[in-house]
């Protein structure tokens, strides 16, 4: 499955050589929202069999929806944070107007829809359908507005529900291709000096982490955790026990 991941707004979205932050509360830019989940999402899909993904973190807007054509995407999601007052909450994911009820877009939508509304606690406002130009429908093609960034509560919510968010849409894409969660034991390898762990973020491969690291101080060696995921996910890369 090759799944196109597509940050909303920033650099040359509008114009060329113009930053587009996207909605604005407070020192919260869209932009910065929507990439940092973009990476999380793309480092959970990591997690899954024959999974490719492509990340879309910038380009003009009529040029995304093409970019993830032409790299032969299965599925294309926009990922997005809805602004309209305090009062306003919910997550709401679109389609493009061709794409109703019984649509593979549809399903999508729904599937992912139903997934953040719940893994924020927040309600989910349906599946609405509107001619965004990355919904040019060249591949199954969603636009996900995770929740209400103008709304100060909604927005600290999802702050502290980040990761369980990034879990929620990575299984919920990762579902409609029936790609299977890769199996632990098949990232460690062992070799006679060293053992070789790739981990993710998850509570059991922090624990397995921690292990690792007794184990390395105990033995006066030291301990290198590799991430599962793509080089472009920053947090992770190469760090060290
Ligand atoms: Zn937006």
């Amino acid at each position: 499955m090759r799944q196109a991941i597509d940050a909303g707004h920033g650099w040359h979205n509008k114009k060329q050589g113009v930053f587009d932050p996207g909605a604005v509360n407070g020192i919260y830019f869209e932009h910065n929202l929507n990439a940092e989940l973009a990476h999380m999402v793309d480092a959970e899909l990591q997690g899954y069999e024959d999974v490719r993904t492509l990340l879309i973190e910038s380009g003009l807007l009529y040029s995304r929806d093409n970019r993830a054509a032409s790299w032969n995407a299965d599925q294309y999601a926009a990922i997005h944070f809805d602004s309209f007052d305090q009062t306003v909450s919910g997550t709401t994911v679109f389609t493009n107007r061709g794409k109703g009820v019984g649509s593979a877009e549809y399903v999508m939508a729904h599937r992912v829809g139903r997934a953040l509304a719940l893994a924020q606690g927040i309600p989910f406002r349906g599946v609405r359908q509107m001619d965004f130009a990355v919904l040019a429908g060249r591949q199954p093609d969603i636009l996900i507005e995770v929740c209400f960034m103008s709304n100060n509560a909604e927005l600290a919510n999802y702050i502290a529900k980040k990761r369980e968010v990034a879990h929620a849409i990575a299984s919920a894409l990762a579902h409609g291709i029936d790609s299977k969660k890769k199996e632990e034991e098949d990232d460690m390898q062992y070799d006679h000096e060293k053992v070789s762990v790739h981990l993710g973020t998850d509570a059991k491969s922090l624990a397995v982490k921690a292990a690792i690291k007794q184990l390395a101080d105990d033995n006066g060696k030291a301990a290198v955790v590799t991430p599962t995921f793509r080089d472009s996910w920053r947090g992770w890369l190469g760090t060290k026990l």
